[in-house]
């Protein structure tokens, strides 16, 4: 079984999924954790301007690993925690430009693929129910407000509420990155749309297993 979460940055698709993934005993998969991955280890070897090849890029490949680990796939790279160094600031303005290379998404839909067969998965990401899943019985969208994806973001990175100049100035990177990432940010025609900006995470995450119980017609256990 394969659930698709897609929607734009901040949008609260891997918490969402997380959620998703442990209330119905399934893993969750984060496939910007890979591509964030795949930069971070070409960012450890070469400079940000050198002009990156996809299929230079894909020769960190075998350094990047995504292993089970209770209800998620973590993703190390050389055999270590990285999560830390994936989500800084140097990580996050590089990794739409190598994401848009199609050696690299290749790469990343294999490591995706590979993990949804030995487990049932909730995947998040831009393109999962178009490209990487396109028969997945379940896909969501989930779009939220910019200024709201910002206040939740930054309420989680600084753990206190931000200023209204703090959400504005992430606001703008979130749109600029929403920019970058248009093309491979993809709703299936056949995915449910869920505007998450006036609903709790709870709200959200319970919406999600109760279609899943539909789709899939387990019971609902609470
Ligand atoms: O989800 P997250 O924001 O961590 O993803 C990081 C980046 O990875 C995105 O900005 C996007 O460029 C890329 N990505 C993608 N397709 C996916 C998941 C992520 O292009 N399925």
């Amino acid at each position: 079984m394969v659930i698709a979460i897609d929607g734009p940055a901040a949008s609260g698709k891997s918490s969402t999924a997380q959620w998703v993934a442990q209330r119905l005993g399934y893993r969750h998969v984060d496939s910007g954790s890979l591509y964030r991955a795949l930069t971070a280890a070409a960012l450890r070897d070469a400079a940000v301007d050198e002009p990156w090849s996809g299929e230079q890029l894909v020769t960190h490949g075998p350094r990047v690993s995504l292993r089970p680990e209770g209800s998620s796939f973590v993703v190390r790279i050389d055999g270590a925690d990285c999560d830390a160094e994936i989500r800084d600031n140097a990580v996050t303005s590089q990794v739409s430009r190598v994401a848009s290379m199609p050696e690299v998404r290749e790469w990343v839909n294999a490591q995706v693929r590979q993990a949804a067969q030995t487990h049932d998965v909730v995947v998040d990401g831009r393109d999962i129910g178009t490209v990487v899943f396109p028969n997945a019985p379940l896909k969501i969208f989930l779009v939220a407000d910019p200024w709201e994806r910002a206040r939740r973001r930054l309420n989680q990175r600084l753990e206190r509420r931000p200023s209204d100049d703090e959400v504005a100035e992430e606001t703008d990177l979130l749109v600029q990155r929403d920019a970058k990432d248009a093309t491979q940010t993809v709703q299936a025609k056949d995915a449910v749309l869920l505007d998450t900006t006036y609903l709790t995470q709870p709200e959200q995450v319970e919406r999600i297993v109760a279609l899943a119980h539909a789709v899939t017609h387990r019971p609902l256990v609470t």
